[in-house]
Order: structure tokens, then sequence, then C-alpha cells
């Protein structure tokens, strides 16, 4: 019987900022790959925490601030008693255990890793003598610094690896189990021990050396037997094939496969790519938190829509995996949880839906757009209780490309609202102006009302020469966020569930009773600014949340913008790309961070890039005056802003202040005044459409 083998995996910096369990705690890719590690090859694991100690992967804890390496010598060797002593609580005779350490020095060389061999333990250090870049190629398969889609060139193998491809290629075989011995014939020389003792060695990533080493040559690891010894390799083509025959569908459309990957076509470009942090998403009744992704731009169909993919994890199907979920336009469009082969394919699979949002059943069903995905049964790919036999697409985790064309049809078609009809056409997303039958109006008729608003918004904005843009009446409370940068961006933040002429005064009150507007300060004392939020008469009606955001937004500020919140917006960003990273503050959805990118531009002469991409925002006021007129047909944010972008290709978010100015004038949720209205002449005055939107 093979001795029991624990896992032990230091603690780091990067921390969610709320209370988890110990395992989703740490966000760094360095941990998370520690901790694939050891729940692949260790019985059991736990979290070696500076502050707390040994730690039960699933215990909650609160975010904290202390590093063991910066602790004085006598603390940190207390620490290393402390855990060795809840070792033994927890194992009573450590004899004949193997610990294998996956943490920094000051963990194991403390008094830990001696302690343990005292009493008779095996100590390993899977990465020693590994640098830190070393180290995250080790775990993730590739550095920290390389994340980046799988649209760049793969480099090429080194030569060494490259003789198991070379091999493998002088037979016809479609599958081939060798030994790691005779891998070793091949190489001319031993295997890594990481390679017997680690099943990721062995993953399929093009990042890694000997993953190129196969992959560049038409090979996969298919399976590894870490017991055996022994590895088998499956031809990518074959691998397709596995796909094909399960759901048969390239044989239903007598197309062949193609190797899993989708087409790019010239309808759908990406640009702007570029790689994010850890960031969260707030779902009704619960907030995930995404380690890291990308955000890019599509172009498609003459429309452009922000993209962004994020990686995170999460229980699903019964156990902790990674999840990613794909937004659009800053709406959720598809999630996807990790195949049980993840840890080799680096796939997740996603569930397929018809135009009636409900599960494709069969290769007979499936959308038109999906002819060049790589297509599985859910219950294939995750052998679990609850998974089910509906299809789903499988895609490495960095395919953008593939999360881009999959989330566009899921959009599509779920705006189409009818019957999901067999891939018999290809299905364009329908922001393509041609087949979008979204505009009831005549286009006589369209036209008249966007001209109409475009004139309205250049009369309001128009000012006096020297005159100031006007947020709020108090002369001194407007100048402040004019002036100051942090103010603008909270007074961003405080605009909800109160009026805004009363939101935009805030960051002046809030410095009169703190006496500062200091970020360091803000994000060191909490405390003060909740008491100042909810000194009489109360700051804002949303004291519950709005003075956790404050504070969060100058955490940020200090932590990604050296406390100036001006470098938000510095150095001449396109609208995609500012409302993207507004988008990453607690508190700024949609409509705030679109909203901001159009007053920064337009009001206070922030140089902005390709308005192309600045967007209407989903306020009330825009939804009621966007119904009402007929430019849109549904109370659909998505549906809104590509509304916008088809009327008004040029500034897409020019629509919106007039649009805002008119329904808080005159087209308001009840006895809207259509006589005094600016759009009177042109407008259908369609006044129940608009029934269902209510608030401020
Ligand atoms: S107030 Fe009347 S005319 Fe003006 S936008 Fe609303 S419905 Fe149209």
């Amino acid at each position: 019987m093979s001795p029991v083998r624990i896992g032990l995996v230091g603690c780091v910096k990067s921390k969610r900022q709320h209370p988890s369990p110990a395992r989703d705690m740490y966000t760094s890719p360095m941990f998370r790959g520690r901790m694939r590690a050891v729940e692949l090859g260790c019985d059991t694991w736990f979290v070696l925490s500076a502050k707390h100690g040994l730690l039960d992967p699933s215990e909650v804890i609160e975010p904290y601030d202390v590093a063991l390496k910066n602790l004085p010598s006598d603390a940190r060797r207390a620490w290393s008693r402390k855990v060795l002593g809840a070792l033994l609580d927890r194992f009573g005779d450590l004899s004949g255990k193997v610990f294998e350490i996956h943490a920094g020095s000051a963990y194991r060389d403390n008094g830990l890793v001696s302690g343990l061999k005292a009493a008779g333990a095996t100590v390993e250090n899977p990465t020693e003598g590994l640098n830190r870049g070393q180290q995250l190629a080790f775990y993730t398969g590739r550095p920290a610094s390389s994340f980046k889609p799988v649209t760049r060139r793969r480099a090429r193998p080194r030569a060494s690896y490259g003789r198991i491809g070379e091999t493998l290629n002088q037979g016809d075989e479609e599958s081939v189990t060798v030994s790691f011995a005779k891998v070793e014939d091949i190489l001319g020389r031993p295997l890594p021990a990481s390679a017997r003792k680690y099943a990721p060695w062995w993953g399929n990533t093009d990042l890694s050396p000997q993953g190129r080493g196969w992959l560049d040559y038409g090979w996969r690891v298919g399976q590894i037997r870490m017991v055996n010894e022994e590895v088998r390799f499956d031809r990518l083509s074959r691998h397709a094939g596995r796909a094909e025959e399960r759901t048969r569908l390239h044989a239903a459309n007598g197309e062949p496969p193609n190797g899993g990957r989708p087409t790019v076509r010239d309808d759908i470009q990406l640009e702007n790519i570029h790689p994010i942090d850890l960031f969260t998403y707030r779902w009704p009744a619960a907030t995930e938190t995404f380690d890291r992704g990308w955000e890019a731009t599509i172009v498609a169909g003459g429309a452009r829509h922000l993209l962004r993919h994020g990686i995170g994890g999460r229980v699903v199907f019964g156990s902790w995996r990674p999840h990613t979920v794909t937004f659009l336009d800053g709406q959720p469009a598809v999630e996807a949880a990790a195949e049980d082969a993840y840890e080799q394919t680096r796939k997740l699979v996603s569930l397929i839906k018809g135009a009636d949002r409900r599960d494709i059943q069969g290769v007979a069903d499936l959308p038109a757009g999906y002819e060049n995905f790589e297509i599985h049964r859910q219950k294939d790919a995750i052998d679990a209780p609850h998974a089910r036999s509906s299809l789903v697409v499988r895609l490495t985790e960095d395919d953008l490309e593939g999360w881009a064309r999959h989330a566009l049809l899921r959009v599509a078609l779920r705006r189409s609202g009818g019957g999901a009809g067999p891939a018999t056409t290809t299905a364009l997303p329908k922001s393509e102006p041609s087949q979008r039958p979204v505009v009831t109006q005549s286009p006589a008729g369209t036209i008249a009302i966007v001209a109409a608003l475009l004139d309205h918004g250049a009369l309001i904005a128009a000012r006096p020469s020297g005159q100031p843009v006007s947020f709020t009446p108090s002369v001194e409370a407007n100048q402040f966020v004019i002036d100051n940068q942090l103010a603008f961006l909270l007074a961003v933040i405080c605009d909800q569930g109160i009026k805004a002429e009363r939101a935009w005064a805030v960051p002046w009150e809030l410095r009169h009773r703190l006496g500062h507007l200091d970020p360091y300060r803000l994000a060191s004392e909490p405390e003060n600014v909740v008491a100042a939020f909810c000194r009489r008469p109360m700051l804002h009606r949303l004291v519950n949340v709005v003075p956790a955001w404050i504070v969060d937004a100058a955490r940020r500020v200090v932590a990604e913008y050296g406390g100036d919140a001006a470098r938000i917006w510095a150095g001449r960003p396109s609208a995609v790309a500012l409302q993207a990273r507004l988008l990453a503050f607690e508190g700024i959805g949609q409509k705030k961070a679109a909203m901001a990118v159009e007053i920064l531009e337009r009001d206070l002469g922030v140089p902005i890039s390709d308005l192309a991409g600045s967007d209407v925002a989903y306020d009330v006021h825009v939804r009621r005056v966007f119904l009402r007129t007929g430019l849109a047909e549904a109370d659909d944010v998505g549906e809104m802003v590509a509304d916008a972008r088809m009327l008004n290709p040029d500034r897409p978010g020019s629509l919106d202040f007039p649009a805002w100015d008119i329904g808080r004038r005159w087209c308001r949720p009840v006895g809207p005044r259509c006589s005094e209205c600016a759009l009177s002449d042109v407008c259908p005055k369609l006044i129940d459409r608009a029934d269902s939107v209510r608030g401020m």
C-alpha cells in the first residue's frame, strides 16, 4: 500500500475581498496551480496560512494581510510549531507519511520541514530549484506573464521533446500507448522527476516544451496512468473523430471534422484584445470572482460589442471546477464548466440553447452557426449525477474567438424568440443591420427621430463660453466633481437610487464630513466612510452598499492607478477600453460606465478615441424614450445598446444624453407631456410600451 500523501499549499497575497472558503480565498494563478497539483496527486491537502496556520480548504476565513516572510524569525518559528502541532492533532503519528509542500521557503525553512522529518515523515518540494517563473510554468503549464488567447503563434518545440512527436509520426497508428521508460529512450535522457509525480506535467499545452513536443506534431495526450507509468498519445485528427462519433454531428451535415476548432470567419473580428486581472460579477443571489480573463471588441456585421471572458472557479456538479462566464456588452451571455479531463485538455463545456431558451438535445435541432464547433453531450464530458444529455460546445478556456462566437449565437437566438431551426443556414449575430427587424418605424421616421434626438443633444450640451457643465445645483459641489478626478469617479458610483443632482453632490459633502477625500485614507479607514455616510442627514439612501463601493473604489485607485483616479482615463483610451476599466469598479454597471464615458468626453474634454465604441446607458429615462419612440422593440439592455449602435454608428453614446434629458423633462412615466416634447413632431408616441419601466 502506498503511503498517505498530504499536500500543503502556501497562502498568497492575492485574495478575495470577502469571506470565503480557504480554497477559494486565494486568487493567484500560482495558488490555483498548486491547488490543482495537490488535488490531483495527494490523498488530502491543507492550506498553510501565514495568519491561521494549518487550514482545511473548506474552512471559511476573512481576507487578511499577513505575509510570513515579513514576520520576525521567532514568529516564523512559532508559526511552524503551530502547524506541526495541528498536523499531529489531525494525524497522530506522522511517520511514514509523505508531505508534498508547495510553498515558499518562509513556510518550509523555519522548522516545518525539519519537524516533519524528525517525526518520521518524508518531505518533498516538487518545485525545488525553480525560480518563480519556472514554478508558474510548472503549475499552470504556462508562465503567468504569457496568459494570452490562442490566437497567438505557437513557438517551435524544443528539439529534445520534439523527438516524441517525430517518433509517434513514424507509425500509422491513431493511438499509441508508451511507457515512461520508452519516452526516456526516445528522449535519450531521464524524464524529470515531476513527470512521474504529477499528471499536469503531461498537459496538452503549447506553452510547455514537452507539450509542444507532441502538439506541434499532431498528437495529444489522451490518458496518463501514473501508477503504471504509461501515457497514451492520440492523433489530434482521431480525437476530433471521436467527438464526431459521439454526436454524429459532422456525419449529419456531411462535413469533415475540423479538429475541434471553430473556423474564424470574416464577419467576426476581435480587436483590442487584452488580459484582465481579478474581477467580480454580482449575480442576483451571489457574487462570483474571476481570477483572470480577457476583454476584446467584437466587430460583427458592422456592429461592435464589448466581450469579456472571465475564468474563475466554483462548485459545479458537486465539486470545485474551473468555471467561465462570457459577457457580451456587460451582460452574461454563456457559462461553462470544466470537463472532467480539464487538467489534461484545458477544455470547458457550455450548453447550447435554442431560441426558446431550452437545451438542444439532438443534432438535428442544432441551431445554425454551430457547424464548426466541437460538439459533445454534457454527460460525456462531465461524469456527475446532474450532468445532462444535452449538447454542449467544447472549447479551451482561452479560445477567445470560440467563446465570442458562442456568446453571439446565444444572444442572437435569445432575441429571435422563434424555434431553433436545423443548421441549414449560417446564423449571423442579430446586430447585422440587414437582418434586424428591430426598428418598427419606417426608415424615414427612424432617421427623423434620431436627427431630432441629436439636435436636442447639441442644444442642451451648448453652454455659454466659460460656463461649466452643471451636475448639481451647489456651485462648490459642482466645481469639485469637475476639478477632482476621484470626486468624479465617486459621483458616478453614487448616481443610483437617488436624484442625480443629489448624487453628484455626495463627494463634496463626503469631503466636508471627513475633512479629506484622500484615496489612501478612504481605503484604509472604511469605518470612517460608513460613519460619514450614515450621519444625519444620510448622504445616500443606499447606505448599506454605497460606502463599501466608495472604499472599494479608493482601494482600486490606490492599487491599480497609483492613487490618481485621472489615470483611469489617461492615455486617450478607446471608449470600449474605458468602459471596461470603469466596469471593474464595484457599483459601476453598464449604465454608469456608458454615462461616464460620454460625460468625460463631451463635458470634461477628456480625449477618448474610437467613440464608435461608446454606448447609451441602460437608464430608465433612456429606456422609456427608446421604447415610446419605437427606436427599441424590447426593454433589454443588449437590445437597446445594439439599437443605438445601429442608429448612430459613429457615436452611439451621443443618443444617451438627449434621451435621458427628454425622459426627465417630458417623457414622464405617467402623463408624458408630448405637446411640449422636443420629439413631438416625429415621435409615434407608443406610450403603453414603457409601462413596465419604473424607477428614478
Ligand atoms: S414625451 Fe411623448 S413625444 Fe416625447 S418622447 Fe415621450 S412619447 Fe414621444
